[in-house]
């Protein structure tokens, strides 16, 4: 008889169900854990399961022990599957889930619960039941430092206004000219005091929860690791870059969606330009921007003369913004036809297929929000960047883009915005120019951007392999989880 020890280390993964910029990364670390021996079982709804099936099926295929189970979200809950329309102070967590979560646990008890950020009750009901819950981050560990110094020391209250900068005290590596002012940070850490108590509330949790993963790798953020580790006090387990896990095309093409025809006339697109030569523009899985400032960024892009891709998935269809009702334009007159014509750019209002994008010999730039997995995509992709974040933790990480890592520079956006507030202009015209320009130009100061770029893409690529930095903490935590059997 099997005894307990050589039993399969089970782990329960449960992404976020409302954002898929959450449930990426989670599949594939999920996905990553099985193909080390690991059983897995991913919590799901059942309408999320289509996106991620393929890829699962293909890992069962190989022998993978890995599998979903789903759960149907209680009543009243519909509402909840979108980021525009979650109340987020209220509702965020969705502690309804707490209940059939809470019962496969005890059903199936397995040695791990690795959940969302998103689920702090998921550290009690862990605690309850014995199950070590583990918290999965969807950000690196540069904005979590970054979030940790304001929360401990509160230099955003201690200027006088929005607009003058503050120092982040505390965070390692003081070489580097790290400023913020309270227009660029959350609103949680500064204005909102509801916003404030959900964030109590996820780091109280974190503190009771067994340790934390997260998708990033040592050599990119070492000094923020030890800080996270040592100052911060966390348990750590360093196991990205996770995208690194789809290797073959079809696993890239479908990430995140079952690819449309979408992704096939776009990389016939690219095969047609020259080597670098492309911008590639998106802002993440969910962006609201305001009409006129989508009128700004194509007027823009125009202008510059330089070939993009821009992905719009929230950009009505026509040039008129309808749903506002109000005839505001949402594109230059004329705009889609003239960079059809002249093949200088495509806009796409699907799901893209990013991994190929960025990958692709035409692309030499990538303008993004800063969202994290589209930070360590391009990054790895050794792409130099334009850096436009909005929400969230976007500045943070425009910081370590620009300011430490010295991969990209700024569009110039100075102001945070919540998802749920009215969206407005707040970059010109002139900064998205100058700035598309600047990176698409080329020359010195973008080649080495490119070149350090390439060096932290190197990096990555040796921490997943075997005796690599992200692979030895994957080993780390499955052994662990074993010995605690004993
Ligand atoms: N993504 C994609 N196609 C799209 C939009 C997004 O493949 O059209 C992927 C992208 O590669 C990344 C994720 O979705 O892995 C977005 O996550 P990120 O953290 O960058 O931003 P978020 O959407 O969470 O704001």
């Amino acid at each position: 008889m099997a005894s307990s020890e050589d039993k399969k280390v089970e782990i329960f993964f449960l992404p976020w169900i409302v954002a898929r910029g959450h449930m990426i990364p989670m599949i594939d670390t999920a996905r990553l854990f099985a193909s080390y021996g690991v059983k897995v079982t991913i919590l799901t709804t059942h309408d999320n399961l289509q996106l991620f099936q393929d890829g699962v099926d293909r890992d069962r295929s190989l022998g993978r022990d890995i599998d979903f189970l789903t759960f149907d979200l209680p009543e009243g809950c519909e509402n909840l599957l979108s980021i525009f329309t979650i109340n987020l102070n209220e509702e965020l967590f969705i502690e309804k889930l707490r209940e059939p979560i809470e019962q496969i646990l005890r059903d199936r008890r397995p040695d791990c619960l690795v959940s969302d950020m998103f689920y702090p009750w998921t550290a009690e009901s862990g605690a309850r039941l014995g199950i070590p819950r583990i918290v999965f981050h969807v950000t690196g560990l540069f904005p979590l430092c970054c979030e940790e110094a304001t929360r401990r020391h509160a230099p955003q209250h201690k200027v006088d206004s929005a607009k003058a900068t503050f120092a982040l005290p505390g965070l390692p590596n003081p070489n580097h000219n790290i400023e913020f002012t309270r227009l660029k940070t959350q609103s949680w850490l500064t204005t909102e005091p509801k916003g404030a108590k959900v964030f109590e509330a996820i780091v109280d949790a974190e503190l009771k929860s067994h340790g934390v993963i997260i998708n990033s790798y040592y050599d990119l953020e070492a000094p923020y690791a030890e800080y996270f580790k040592n100052d911060m006090g966390r348990k750590l387990w360093l196991v990205g870059p996770v995208y690194l896990f789809n290797k073959n095309y079809e696993e890239k093409a479908q990430r995140g969606e079952k690819n449309s025809i979408g992704g096939v006339t776009i990389l016939n697109w690219l095969d047609s330009k020259e080597p670098k030569s492309v911008l590639y523009v998106s802002f993440g899985s969910q962006v609201r921007m305001a009409p006129e400032q989508f009128f700004v960024l194509a007027e823009a892009l125009e202008a510059s003369g330089h070939s993009f891709i821009w992905v719009a998935r929230y950009m009505p269809e026509s040039g008129v913004h309808k749903e506002e009702g109000s005839g505001r334009r949402v594109l230059p007159e004329g705009f889609e036809e003239r960079m059809t014509k002249s093949g200088k750019g495509l806009i796409v209002r699907s799901w893209a297929p990013q991994l190929l994008i960025l990958e692709h010999r035409a692309v030499g730039g990538f303008m993004t929000h800063c969202g994290w997995n589209s930070t360590v995509e391009g990054i790895c992709a050794c792409l130099p960047m334009i850096t436009w974040p909005l929400a969230a933790e976007q500045f943070f990480i425009e910081s370590l883009v620009v300011d430490v890592l010295k991969t990209g520079i700024r569009v110039g956006n100075e102001e945070w915005m919540s998802l749920h507030w009215e969206p407005k202009v707040t970059v010109t015209r002139e900064k998205v120019e100058t700035a598309v320009k600047r990176l698409m130009g080329g020359g010195g100061e973008v080649e080495e951007m490119r070149r350090r770029a390439r060096e932290l893409s190197e990096k990555a690529k040796k921490a997943v392999e075997p005796g690599g930095s992200s692979d030895a903490d994957v080993v780390g935590l499955i052994n662990e989880l074993k010995s605690r059997r004993k």
